[in-house]
């Protein structure tokens, strides 16, 4: 759970997007509602229709900086396009254009993020070409004598000694 001033400087932040985003097209936009309840490996998601954001608060409170400078922008940017431009491709050319021009801000879709606390713990397995990371619940489905084969070399899968590295979390 996040304290009233986490909410807070979440919702200046996106506040402050907003506010460049009128400047920029010299219109009203309209405000979402901003919950905390998002979960899994999202960082955050932008709901269109709905008109709202949620954001992940495991990991904002891990990756504060990030999400100040970033997830926030980022988010905004989706429903800031949905009005604007009304339905386009998500990562299209109109978020970029508002995340660069608009925000001042690096299009990234992807960031890296440290997700083990809300990933679970993850487990490595080799193949002869690369490095897989298996859900517990795989892993445990070799222990009784599943194979998985690497879609790349065809190699099954045996664990490896080496820990699990961190994934890249979505946006
Ligand atoms: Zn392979
Ligand atoms: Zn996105």
């Amino acid at each position: 759970m996040l304290n009233s001033e986490d909410k807070k400087a979440l919702q200046v932040k996106g506040e402050d997007c907003f506010i460049l985003a009128e400047c920029f097209f010299d219109r009203a936009f309209k405000r979402p509602d901003y919950l905390f309840n998002q979960r899994g490996k999202s960082a955050g998601t932008a709901h269109l229709q709905r008109n709202i954001i949620k954001f992940n608060a495991t990991l904002f409170k891990q990756n504060r900086d990030e999400f100040l400078n970033q997830v926030v922008a980022h988010e905004v940017a989706h429903l800031i396009v949905f009005q604007q431009y009304g339905k386009v491709r998500p990562h299209g050319k109109e978020w970029q254009h508002v995340m660069h021009n608009v925000f001042n801000c690096p299009a990234n879709t992807t960031h890296s993020l440290d997700i083990s606390d809300v990933i679970g713990r993850q487990f490595s397995y080799q193949c002869l070409c690369t490095t897989h990371q298996l859900t517990i619940r795989r892993h445990n489905k070799v222990l009784k004598g599943a194979k998985y084969l690497c879609k790349g070399c065809r190699g099954v899968l045996k664990e490896s000694s080496h820990a699990a590295e961190g994934t890249k979390a979505k946006l």
